[in-house]
């Protein structure tokens, strides 16, 4: 018993050194992707359900990581809002897709006006440089700050709410504008939620899963876009992978949809081709 007590002792440490080690390697490697040029911004369209058409798409970011393939945002994000890599990181990509959306109206007449959505994360915005960086960003690029949406999280905004209000404020004096994104998923009041600055709402596509058709479990979707109403926002929906799901909540009166029915998140030089497809 002593022995195998002993043995379970240098496995745990060893395992433990393991994990340390492989943690950091990780975010060396992560912060090394940010000035090589390893991350690579994915466009999923947004499509405005009453017409059909798109009027802007969601800038998703990717790891081309070396021996690793392409990494999704799930296996690396964690990891850079823990480590404060994603200050670097939200620049780069805040920088990146203003860049991407300026160019647009060169691509296709039918994406001039299209906006441009970018995820921010709480560490981010809270950040002291944040609104310089933003400012930057426009500036350096010749984006229209009306043609800029930033996505912002509930649970984002809860750490520092006091701080987090007064920049999204700031946010909104630019001409920027503001979605509250994955609704319904965090923690925050109704009278906090209303309190922010944003004109728009995402649905989470928890909510949107349900749905099988007009009227067929649109019950919680169906009161997010009331409330949404009642507050003055406009709504889009996520996740939206089936051509029953878009009409139900065009129905609902939802005003935009985004989802594999349309399309998956594309490298920009075939958002033009797409956007194109889906104009008709
Ligand atoms: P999110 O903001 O909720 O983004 C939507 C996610 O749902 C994306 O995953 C998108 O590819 C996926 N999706 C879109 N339509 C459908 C659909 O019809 N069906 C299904 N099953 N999935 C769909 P992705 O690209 O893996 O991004 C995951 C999350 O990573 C994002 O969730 C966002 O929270 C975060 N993220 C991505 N890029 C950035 C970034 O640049 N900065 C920050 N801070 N977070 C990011
Ligand atoms: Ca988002
Ligand atoms: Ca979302
Ligand atoms: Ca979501």
């Amino acid at each position: 018993a002593k022995n195998r007590g002993k043995d379970q002792v240098v496995v745990f440490d060893g395992a433990m050194a393991g994990t340390a080690k492989r943690r950091m390697d990780d975010e060396i490697a992560l912060a090394r992707a940010i000035t090589d040029e390893q991350l690579v911004l994915h466009y999923q369209p947004i499509i405005a359900l009453d017409t059909g058409r798109p009027v802007g798409a969601e800038a998703l970011v990717r790891w081309h990581r070396p021996g690793h393939g392409m990494q999704a945002p799930d296996r690396f994000i964690p990891m850079a809002e823990e480590s404060g890599l994603i200050v670097d990181l939200g620049r780069w990509v805040l920088h990146q897709a203003c860049r991407d959306a300026a160019g647009w109206p060169h691509q296709a007449p039918i994406m001039a006006d299209a906006s441009v959505s970018v995820n921010v994360s709480a560490r981010q915005l809270t950040h002291p440089r944040f609104l310089a960086d933003l400012q930057t960003a426009l500036a350096e690029t010749g984006l229209a700050p009306e043609r800029l949406i930033l996505e912002i999280t509930e649970t984002a905004l809860i750490s520092e709410p006091e701080a987090a209000m007064e920049t999204l404020h700031a946010v909104r004096a630019c001409g920027v504008q503001l979605a509250l994104d994955d609704f319904g998923t965090g923690y925050s009041s109704l009278s906090y939620v209303q309190k922010l600055p944003a004109t728009i709402l995402k649905i989470d596509k928890s909510f949107v899963d349900p749905i099988s058709g007009p009227g067929a479990g649109t019950a919680l979707s169906e009161v997010v876009v009331k409330l949404a109403e009642a507050i003055g926002m406009r709504t889009v929906a996520e996740g939206v992978e089936s051509p029953e799901q878009a009409t139900a909540l065009r129905l609902l009166g939802c005003h935009r949809g985004q989802g594999y029915t349309w399309s998956r998140p594309v490298p920009n030089a075939e958002l033009r081709e797409v956007a194109m497809r889906l104009a008709g």
